[in-house]
């Protein structure tokens, strides 16, 4: 009896969505693009949206119509998937880590400011989790040195910051559909924005750098194949059909966990803010300080031997090979990142997790850790 870490929900109308495609012949740059599109930003209260095939791929575009280039510096976090790092390193730009709150794990405010000078061009914090950043302060230090700001929502699809959702503060805001986040086209993603001259600049640039009225072969600028089908599209419009629904599926399934692991002391549970709405991507509980990494991996080695699939989100982004061996970071160099990244542990969960499971798998884990 396996739990896996996480599992997408697909329906009978996502099915149908995505067969009913298959019997036309647009399967890609036909209309569902546009549908998709349209109803993401309705959802977020954006002006446009932009599907492309990642959202990764929205993160390099959102760069690049930034003006981020070589010689630029943006500040992010290091405790983070590796992608949102990785987008400044496309367009030769440098990014520059702060460390973490260790309540929300999101970039700390409080440390932004020291690490700004003439080089930085942006901001761009992440809402790991699905958990808002501090977005009135970061926006506060963003009007105040003129800097860009471009959000990682992929992990927050449908989360709010003091009533606003999440994606729409900056230039752009990117969300993400692998089949691990809360709403998923197999591959995907989409980048939001007001501006409309963004939303055209974006449009090109997933298509080979072709204008929108343009003649086919005419590229007009460098552009990539970042484009979304008209397949995944429709498996988006019926997904973010019901986000409402899946949102409120895992807000449920976080709070049987919040109920059953409430008296495990040597745990500390994910942190809510109290102004904002989560949209709960994955469950991660930490041991708690004096806890080292053996521990966590002991522990994670127990669970999955009983068969719970869990997982070490996130490793820092600074402490990777390849970060390491480019910048010469060190173990220390962000010590809060360091220290909870070491003892985090993320757990089964997704849509329809089961009660009984997760009583299963409270247990399991109040009985190993006195085990290691
Ligand atoms: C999932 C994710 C992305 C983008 O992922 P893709 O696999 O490219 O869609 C970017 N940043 C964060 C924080 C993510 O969790």
């Amino acid at each position: 009896m396996k739990i896996p870490l996480s599992r997408p929900e697909l329906n009978e109308k996502d099915i149908e969505a995505v067969l009913s495609v298959l019997k036309t012949p647009n399967l890609s740059l036909g209309p569902k693009i546009g549908e998709f599109e349209e109803k993401v930003a309705q959802y977020v209260g954006s002006k446009y949206a932009v599907a492309v095939n990642s959202g990764t791929s929205g993160l390099h575009l959102s760069m690049i119509v930034a003006g981020i280039k070589k010689g630029d510096e943006v500040i992010t976090t290091p405790f983070s998937f590796v992608a949102s790092a990785n987008c400044i390193l496309y367009v030769g730009a440098r990014p520059v880590f702060v460390d973490i709150d260790p309540f929300t794990l999101n970039m700390n405010p409080d440390m932004i400011e020291e690490r700004i000078n003439r080089k930085t061009k942006a901001i761009l914090p992440v809402h790991v989790f699905g958990v808002p950043c501090e977005m009135d302060r970061i926006t506060h230090i963003t009007s105040k040195h003129k800097l860009i700001l471009i959000e990682d929502a992929c992990e927050a699809i449908g989360a709010e910051y003091k009533g606003k959702k999440l994606g729409t503060f900056g230039l752009t805001g990117v969300f993400a559909f692998y089949p691990n986040k809360q709403l998923t086209t197999g591959e995907g993603g989409i980048v939001v924005t007001n501006r409309k001259k963004v939303a055209e600049l974006l449009k090109s640039l997933r298509n080979q750098g072709r204008r929108g009225s343009g003649r086919w072969l005419s590229h007009e600028i460098l552009g990539y194949n970042y484009r979304l089908s008209d397949i995944h599209a429709a498996l988006g419009i019926s997904q973010i059909e019901r986000i409402e629904e899946i949102l409120k599926r895992r807000e449920k399934v976080a709070g049987y966990y919040l109920k059953y692991l409430k008296d495990i002391d040597e745990i500390e549970l994910p942190y809510i803010p109290k102004d904002s709405r989560v949209s709960w991507f994955v469950f991660v509980i930490r041991l708690r300080e004096g806890y080292k990494k053996k521990h966590r991996d002991r522990l994670m080695k127990i669970l999955m031997e009983e068969g719970i699939e869990c997982g070490n989100y996130f490793p820092p982004i600074h402490l990777q090979p390849f970060y390491r061996k480019l910048f010469e970071y060190r173990k220390g160099d962000f010590p809060i990142c360091e220290s909870i990244s070491e003892r985090t542990i993320a757990l089964p969960f997704y849509n329809y997790l089961k009660k009984d499971d997760i009583e299963r798998i409270s247990d399991m884990l109040r009985v190993s850790i006195k085990k290691i």
